[in-house]
């Protein structure tokens, strides 16, 4: 008989934590900065990377673990990390294999934050990238890639505008460059995309959003699939197959295999910056994922009333919401969203000033102003005025996010309810 594979549903409650005989059926929670051994000798071989285990959790806690290990299930990856934000696991992401003086290529329209930390702070630290549009042809794309190039960066479905990624055709040309695709999948989440098995090499999220889902804990996590192949590129990614001094010249690719670039992070980066979670904070997200199939499902269903709500309202110009069928990307959606994206979506009111945008946003009731998304409450905001208000119009024009976007972050509420708010506050205008 065939092997059955348990779907992502039974995942979402089964993977990561599987207690053995007698132990606590729910997740425990390892708060302990320390872990105690009985000699020097089992001490020192965790040192040198020789045994795993806990010695210190600002490396690694059974608790961040057992949530680690269940993303990476979910996401069909190999080996996994927990950090402090999605901020961290993105800037792991990149730092991981990039050095002063080298390259990299982001698709343009990702996450504010983002954004920020690749222009602005990784080219302090001497890292270059090239902002690359997701609607470039296949020669714009090409004549991104110079010989210091070393990685593709992107989001699933983009952080304000809502766009999809075309994965494939991104991973095809990451790969035929000879570096990995690193895909933040924190929209659509696992459940409705699995960016891994269409050709992305690391997946990264901000688990503050839809994976915790309650809005209580900050957080990220680094997902590798453990399929791409370093020792291939080996003049690339020194980082990765020549000695690490730091760990008596071990070589990550030689020890570690598949997990190579995620024990790299761990043992480097999480040892020298400490972007750690907290227990806590992992066991809340675990709990938070425990319903992450049943919220996706709601949050799509919502959104998707909320979207046929705009597109009929005079007062809105446009609207877009990655699975709609107007939609620019509705093609790419059917194939890699086929059950729904999120509950994000954006549009623009026809009377485009932001002072407008802003009495709208402040005559909402039951949905609040909140620098958040992807949460079981709903909540607005106008990247203008608020995310990326340190851009001027023309920035903004050029990093895809128009000036009289407002983006709608959906919740898990009764859309009745969010349709009467956003109907009374029209009124108001
Ligand atoms: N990636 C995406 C797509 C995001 O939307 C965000 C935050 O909004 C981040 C990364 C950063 O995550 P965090 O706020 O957890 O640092």
């Amino acid at each position: 008989m065939a092997e059955q594979h348990p779907h992502i549903d039974t995942l979402c409650l089964t993977a990561g934590w599987t207690p053995k005989n007698g132990e606590a059926r729910q997740l425990p929670i390892y708060q302990s900065t320390t872990f105690k051994y009985e000699s020097t000798e089992q001490m020192a071989r965790l040192f040198d990377l020789a045994e795993s285990g806990y010695f210190y959790s600002r490396l690694a806690n059974p608790t961040c673990d057992a949530v680690a290990a269940k993303i990476t299930k979910l996401e069909g990856g190999a080996a996994g990390l927990l950090t402090s934000s999605g901020q961290a696991a993105n800037f792991f992401a990149v730092f991981n294999i990039c050095n002063a003086g080298d390259h990299f290529i982001a698709t343009n329209g990702i996450y504010g934050g983002t954004f920020n930390l690749f222009a602005v702070t990784l080219k302090k630290m001497g890292i270059d990238c090239t902002f690359v549009s997701l609607d470039a042809t296949d020669e714009e794309i090409q004549a991104a890639f110079h010989p210091n190039t070393k990685l593709v960066f992107s989001e699933t479905v983009t952080n304000p505008g809502c766009r999809v990624c075309d994965i494939e055709r991104w991973a095809g040309f990451a790969h035929a460059n000879g570096v990995p695709l690193v895909v933040d999948n924190t929209f659509p989440t696992p459940v409705n995309c699995r960016p891994i098995e269409w050709g992305a090499d690391i997946v990264t999220h901000s688990t503050t959003k839809y994976l915790d889902g309650q809005g209580r804990c900050v957080g990220g996590c680094v997902i590798d699939s453990g399929k791409f192949d370093w020792s291939a590129h080996a003049d690339k990614f020194p980082g990765l197959t020549q000695p690490d001094e730091s760990y008596h010249g071990l070589v990550y690719t030689e020890a570690f295999g598949a997990a190579a670039y995620l024990v790299k992070i761990v043992a480097q980066l999480q040892r020298d910056f400490g972007c750690c979670q907290s227990p806590q904070n992992a066991f809340l997200l675990d709990n938070g994922i425990e319903t992450l199939h049943l919220r996706m499902e709601r949050h799509v269903h919502n959104a998707r009333r909320i979207v046929d709500f705009l597109k009929n309202n005079p007062q809105v110009a446009w609207v877009n919401y990655a699975g709609d069928k107007d939609s620019q990307d509705y093609t790419l959606a059917q194939k890699y969203l086929p059950n729904g994206s999120c509950g994000v979506l954006c549009f623009g009111l026809k009377d485009k000033s932001r002072e407008t945008a802003v009495r709208f946003l402040d005559a909402l009731r039951l949905i609040s102003i909140a620098t958040h998304v992807a949460d079981a409450k709903s909540c607005v905001l106008h990247p203008a005025s608020h995310t990326h208000r340190q851009l001027s119009d023309e920035q903004l024009e050029a990093a895809g996010i128009p000036v009289d976007l407002i983006r709608l972050s959906i919740g898990i509420e009764n859309a009745d309810d969010l349709i009467a708010d956003l109907e009374q506050a029209f009124q108001q205008l």
